[in-house]
Formats: structure tokens, C-alpha cells, sequence
């Protein structure tokens, strides 16, 4: 380790020690807060006790529902001591059990859903590519007319570093019905038992229906098919904007006026596309990390936050964002 990567090591180690109670971590998110604003934490998966942990180490600061923080920062008032709870996705257990924390402790949370996971059973590429990358054994198999060769040491991974970057830029049709067929190989070949590689099964409409009717919990827009906007053309970005939007709002009975853009790095996002999303919803989220601070509706940062982050660590998270 080199002296300057010693020092930010043992910085790093200094801080978590004086964030890991609530004392120090207090005044040092109002200095923040007041420069820079609240913020928004997004989330994916994790379980209830972990997530319970991690809301609570924000204290004083507290949830607001998403559509409050956003009005709020749009006109200009602050969102100091405030963050909105974000969760991507639609993973029907996540959904299920996160809502039910919410309404217990009054969090408001949103979840934002990418409706064709919900509308067919089956999940999305990047699930199906995390399922190959954990399982797939060191064997040729030939799929949809393709050869995979995952012999070599390393090849699994190389595959799904790989195909990642064509994920987070490229169209479905790129990569979808490749990573199917490779999934339908190594099932039909008996490589890997079909519920390893079977994707979380989405929370369903109905139970969106009802989760819908609590206060605290909103659904919002992920898009529809969770492709990069970058790689959509204008015709197919306004059908994913809108038939999300009318999809959703239809089953909750409310507006759908804030939309996440799936992977969520400036190079899913493009140079294009936020003016567009800008015409149909409110506001829209990144994978960015920062604070409400400046940035236009259409793109705001936020906190991403995972399931190893403890306390400490989620609270650096904040203070430095
Ligand atoms: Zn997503």
C-alpha cells in the first residue's frame, strides 16, 4: 500500500469510527444539509432488518415520500434534515416485506417498476446474467446458434463484464434473447438446475393494487422493458415513458409523475433523453451519487445504498454525497 492510499485508509477508518454512533454523525449532516440539501437513497434489495438499521442510523434526519421532497426542492424550499426512500426494480419479496416495514414505521417509500417484469413471468437480462455468472460451470455450450466458451479460467466472469457493457448501452435485442438462449442451454442440458437460474419473481399487479391504497408506499416508473434510454430511439423512449406511466397509474389509481432510469450511470442516460423524460414526469433519478445541491428535476442524483453498508457507512454515504 502506498503512503497516500495508507492515509486515506486510515482517514477512512477515523471517520467510521466517529460515525459509528449517532454523536458526531448529528452535526455534521446539518452543516451538510444546509449547503447541499436532502437527498435520496436508492436501493435495490436487502433484508428488512438491515434496511430498518441503515433509515434509523440517518436520524435526525428524516423520510419524506418522494413526491414531497421533489416539490419541495422544485420550488425551492429546503429539503434540509429530509431524504426520500427509493427502492428499483419491482422484486416482488423485496417489495412485499419493505412495504410492510414502511407502513409499521411510517416511512413513506417508493418503488419504481419497469412494468414488463410485472406483465410476464420469466425477469430481465441483467437478472439472468447474474444467475449465468454465478452458476454457469467451465463447459462449451453451444446456444442460439452461438458458441460459449466458459472453459478457460475466467471466462464466466470476462462474459458477464462483457455483456454488461453492451446491457447498460445497447438495445434488448442485443443482448435479451442471447442470455435467454443461454439460459434455456444450460437448463435443457441439465448444467444447471432450472430454479438457480430463475429470476426473483416480480411483485404482481394485484398486490401492487393493494400495497397502493397504504399512504406511506407510491409506485413510479422504471421504464417498461429496464433498457438503457441511450440505446432507445425517440419513437421507442415515448413508449417506454408513456405506456409505463399509464400502466402504473392505472393500477394504483394515482398520477405516475417520477421515473428512474434503468442502470442508471451517465452512459445508460445519454445526452438525449432527459429533455424528452423531462415532458412526461416530474422528476427522474440517477445511479449518480450526490444531494439534491443543483441538478435539474430530470436528473437527480442519489444515494445508492447496499446491503453490507452498515451504520457507519451509510452515514459516510450521506456526509460525503
Ligand atoms: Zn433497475
Amino acid at each position: 500500500m502506498s503512503a497516500a492510499a495508507a492515509m486515506v485508509s486510515a482517514l477512512r477508518a477515523a471517520a467510521a469510527r466517529a460515525l459509528s454512533g449517532a454523536g458526531a454523525y448529528g452535526p455534521l449532516e446539518r452543516l451538510c444539509g444546509r449547503a447541499r440539501g436532502g437527498f435520496v437513497l436508492a436501493y435495490h434489495n436487502l433484508p428488512a432488518a438491515r434496511f430498518v438499521e441503515q433509515v434509523e442510523a440517518l436520524a435526525p434526519s428524516r423520510p419524506l415520500a418522494l413526491d414531497e421532497l421533489v416539490s419541495r426542492h422544485a420550488r425551492g424550499a429546503t429539503t434540509h434534515g429530509l431524504f426520500a426512500i427509493t427502492f428499483d426494480d419491482g422484486v416482488g419479496e423485496t417489495v412485499r416485506t419493505i412495504a410492510a416495514v414502511a407502513a409499521a414505521r411510517a416511512w413513506p417509500v417508493t418503488f419504481y417498476l419497469p412494468t414488463a417484469y410485472l406483465d410476464a413471468p420469466g425477469g430481465m437480462p441483467f437478472q439472468w446474467l447474474r444467475a449465468i455468472e454465478r452458476y454457469a460451470p467451465p463447459v462449451a455450450i453451444t446456444a442460439g446458434g452461438e458458441t460459449f466458451d466458459f472453459r478457460p479460467p475466467g471466462a464466466v466472469r470476462a462474459f458477464a463484464r462483457a455483456t454488461t457493457k453492451v446491457m447498460y448501452t445497447r438495445p434488448w435485442a442485443e443482448y435479451g434473447p442471447r442470455l435467454r438462449a443461454l439460459v434455456d442451454a444450460l437448463v435443457a442440458r441439465g448444467l444447471v438446475a432450472p430454479e438457480m437460474l430463475a429470476a426473483p419473481p416480480a411483485i404482481t399487479w394485484p398486490e401492487v393494487e393493494a400495497l397502493a391504497r397504504e399512504d406511506v408506499v407510491a409506485f413510479e416508473s422504471h421504464g417498461v422493458t429496464h433498457t438503457a434510454v441511450a440505446a432507445l430511439d425517440d419513437d421507442a423512449l415515448e413508449r417506454e415513458l408513456v405506456r409505463s406511466r399509464q400502466k402504473i397509474a392505472a393500477h394504483t389509481g394515482r398520477d405516475c409523475r417520477h421515473f428512474c432510469y434503468p442502470f442508471g450511470g451517465a452512459a445508460s442516460i445519454g445526452a438525449v433523453a432527459p429533455a424528452r423524460v423531462a415532458r412526461h414526469y416530474r422528476s427522474a433519478t440517477t445511479m449518480t451519487r450526490g444531494r439534491l445541491g443543483r441538478q435539474p428535476l430530470e436528473l437527480l442524483p442519489r444515494v445508492p445504498v447496499y446491503p453490507h453498508d452498515d451504520a457507519a457507512l451509510v452515514r459516510l454515504k450521506v456526509l460525503t454525497a
